[in-house]
């Protein structure tokens, strides 16, 4: 099969009892797109994304990711997990390894790489995300923008196709949220895919190639950053705009 796209989601349904969160979602991803995601709190963007890697289980609809139905059950979806990076709001060190350990356990626990690949490979993340000196530092002695972006390096180190961000500076202080964007920037650029959830709207209008509005369940719109942030369509969306702008 011949694929066009990284991902694939088509009819996305899933409820928690009675409340449907996700009423059909469908939203193609192509290689080394970024597409961001905004939309009010409660309105399924975290499940969304949870799907995406099968933390969460969908009640019905396809996800395609390299070409593989990771509904399926023929699918091993330990394998597809390792080529799909997620990066949540609360980072989840180790407290009690090094940073190095960190980023190189999964790696070698996994039988990707020999540990000298793992350490190598961990040093080089290290130093894109502007913290070689730290390699042998505890978690617990950095801050909160430096442990994301260990928590960025860490979900690199499985060299993975695709990379999914959920809020990933809402729990930092102001003045870290900088540093975190411009290494997400800077995975842009070198093309990684990316889905990213995120309240930043600034980084949002500069970085994504596509702004998704998400709003009770549904994409409610979606457009380049201009179409979205300088002339939305729908009124949900300039309402939302309106409040956080
Ligand atoms: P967002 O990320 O856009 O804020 P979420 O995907 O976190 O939205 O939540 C969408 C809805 O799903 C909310 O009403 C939330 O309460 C509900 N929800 C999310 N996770 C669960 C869960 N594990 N169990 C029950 N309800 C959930
Ligand atoms: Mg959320």
């Amino acid at each position: 099969m011949d694929n066009q796209y990284k991902i694939e989601v088509t009819d996305l349904h899933k409820s928690y009892g009675d409340n449907e969160v996700l009423k059909g979602i469908s939203l193609q991803v192509k290689p080394s797109e970024v597409v961001c995601m905004i939309g009010p709190s409660g309105s399924g963007k975290s499940t969304f994304l949870r799907c995406l890697n099968k933390l969460e289980a969908p009640d019905s609809g396809h996800i395609i990711i390299d070409g593989y139905d990771i509904a399926d059950p023929k699918t091993n979806i330990d394998l597809v997990r390792q080529n799909i990076g997620m990066v949540f709001q609360h980072f989840n060190l180790f407290p009690n390894m090094s940073v190095l350990e960190n980023i190189t356990l999964a790696p070698v626990q996994l039988k990707k790489m020999t540990k000298e690949e793992a350490k190598t490979a961990a040093l080089k993340y290290l130093e894109m995300v502007g913290l070689s000196d730290k390699a042998d530092a505890n978690p617990t002695s950095l801050s909160g923008g430096q442990k994301q972006r260990v928590a960025i390096a860490r979900a690199l180190a499985m060299k993975p196709d695709v990379m999914l961000f959920d809020e990933p500076t809402s729990a930092l202080d102001p003045e870290m949220v900088g540093d975190v964007l411009e290494v997400m920037q800077e995975l842009a650029r070198e093309g990684m895919t990316m889905v990213i959830v995120t309240h930043e709207m600034g980084f949002a209008k500069r970085v994504a190639d596509r702004v998704i509005f998400f709003h009770d369940g549904v994409i409610r719109e979606e457009g380049t950053p201009e179409e979205i942030f300088d002339h939305p369509q729908h009124p949900d969306t300039q309402n939302f705009l309106e409040k956080v702008l």
